[in-house]
C-alpha cells in the first residue's frame, strides 16, 4: 500500500525529472551556440534520459493505480556563463536529484512500502552513475578545456555518445 506522502513525492518527481530534461536541453543549447556539437549531443542525450526517468515515475504510479497530476515545468534557472559553469551546474543538479530520490526512499522505507523501494533501487544506482558522469566531465574539462586541440578531441569523444533506452522496464 502506497501512502499519500509517498504518492505525492513520486508525483512531484515526474515534474523534477522533466525539469532535469529541460535543464539539460538548455545546456545542450548553450554548447550548440558555442559551436561545441559534441557537448551539445552529450547533453541532448542526457535530456532524453531525464524524459525517460519522468515517464518511469509516471508509469509506475499508473501501474499502482495512483492518480498522476502534472504541474508546470519551471524555466531553467542556472546562469551559464562559461563551459565550466555548465558542468558544475550539472553536478550540483545531480546531487540535488540524488537527495530527492533518497528522500522518497526514506519515506517509502518508513511506510514499509516495499514495492516503491524496489522501484527506486534502480534510481539509487542511476544517481550514483549520474554523479560519476558529471564529475568526469568536470575532471576532463579541468585537464583539457584550456587547450583548443584537446578541447576539440574531447568534443569529438562526446559526439560519439548514443541514446539507449533505460534498462528499467515497468
Ligand atoms: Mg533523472
Amino acid at each position: 500500500m502506497m501512502n499519500e506522502r509517498v504518492h505525492e513525492l513520486l508525483n512531484d518527481q515526474i515534474n523534477k525529472e522533466f525539469y532535469s530534461a529541460y535543464l539539460y536541453l538548455d545546456f545542450s543549447n548553450y554548447f550548440k551556440e558555442r559551436g561545441l556539437d559534441g557537448f551539445a549531443n552529450w547533453y541532448m542525450i542526457q535530456a532524453q534520459e531525464e524524459r525517460d526517468h519522468a515517464m518511469l515515475f509516471y508509469q509506475f504510479l499508473q501501474n499502482e493505480s495512483k492518480k498522476v497530476t502534472l504541474g508546470a515545468i519551471d524555466k531553467p534557472d542556472k546562469e551559464l556563463t562559461s563551459d565550466m559553469d555548465v558542468l558544475l551546474a550539472g553536478l550540483e543538479h545531480e546531487k540535488y536529484v540524488t537527495s530527492l530520490i533518497h528522500n522518497i526512499y526514506a519515506e517509502a522505507y518508513e511506510a514499509k512500502d516495499f514495492r516503491t523501494m524496489q522501484f527506486l533501487d534502480w534510481f539509487v544506482k542511476e544517481q550514483g552513475e549520474e554523479e560519476t558522469n558529471a564529475n568526469d566531465m568536470i575532471t576532463k574539462m579541468e585537464l583539457f578545456g584550456s587547450d583548443p586541440k584537446s578541447l576539440y578531441m574531447l568534443n569529438q569523444e562526446l559526439a560519439a555518445r548514443v541514446y539507449s533506452a533505460p534498462s528499467l522496464v515497468l
